[in-house]
């Protein structure tokens, strides 16, 4: 069975000449890219240009929810990089339901039915309460580093499985893409963050790494899409 392949672009909140680099090329060569926005943060240009894109090419651009503030409240002297997080073990869950049932709401005002009810919590930092929000709230779509089984699996995980980061050329990405193509998973979830690729060579690798996925979609090897294409799909 083909793969299916989804592209998440994280920290999306204002346009910057990075962002519509990023946006632009995708776009124009239409390879579908999920885009979480930061509710708390996004400006009213980003949302006027995400909602017009959108509506010349709908399966093209999926908005998704990105924490809220995306503030670390890990502390700080005890915290490696990678156990950041906005939602985590230091906030109650009273806590994390108010800030992330405000995020959604904030979302669903602003985009309306161009928002993908779909959560992506940032640093991938999460816990337990974090996954009973997310249920409490409505959300169908939840998206971190692993895949998490929800009560009554009325959500649906759809984990990335490799990021994109400014130092690797597309020869290192092919190889790591190859690993997650020849492994059991059906759907692959490439994760990039535009600001990370201000260089005009990072984001010439990443580029090419996206034409690289055309051409295998053309020969039949995966298929490009989004959260709600692959939601579709599973109605
Ligand atoms: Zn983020």
């Amino acid at each position: 069975m083909n793969k299916l392949v989804f592209i998440r672009d994280d920290d999306v909140w204002r346009l910057t000449p990075a962002f519509l680099d990023f946006f632009n090329y995708c776009f124009d060569n239409d390879i579908p890219v999920v885009y979480a926005v930061i509710p708390a943060r996004m400006q009213s240009s980003l949302v006027r240009f995400l909602r017009s894109q959108k509506r010349q090419k709908p399966m093209m651009v999926d908005i998704v929810q990105h924490g809220w503030r995306h503030v670390n409240y890990q502390h700080k002297d005890k915290a490696p990089q990678d156990d950041k997080y906005e939602f985590g073990p230091s906030r109650f869950y009273a806590l994390q339901h108010r800030d992330i049932c405000r995020g959604r709401s904030k979302m669903r005002e602003a985009f309306e039915n161009d928002f993908t009810d779909a959560f992506v919590p940032p640093f991938h930092g999460y816990d337990r309460a974090t996954m009973q929000v997310v249920n409490a709230c409505g959300f169908k779509i939840f998206s971190a580093h692993k895949r998490e089984i929800f009560p009554r699996r009325d959500v649906v995980s759809l984990p990335v499985n490799l990021s994109l980061n400014a130092g690797d050329d597309l020869r290192k990405l092919m190889n790591v893409f190859w690993k997650q193509m020849k492994s059991p998973v059906r759907i692959v979830g490439v994760l990039g963050h535009h600001e990370k690729l201000k260089s005009l060579r990072a984001r010439k690798e990443v580029f090419n790494f996206f034409s690289a996925l055309k051409k295998l979609q053309k020969e039949g090897a995966c298929r490009l899409t989004t959260f709600s294409g692959i939601a579709a799909k599973r109605l």
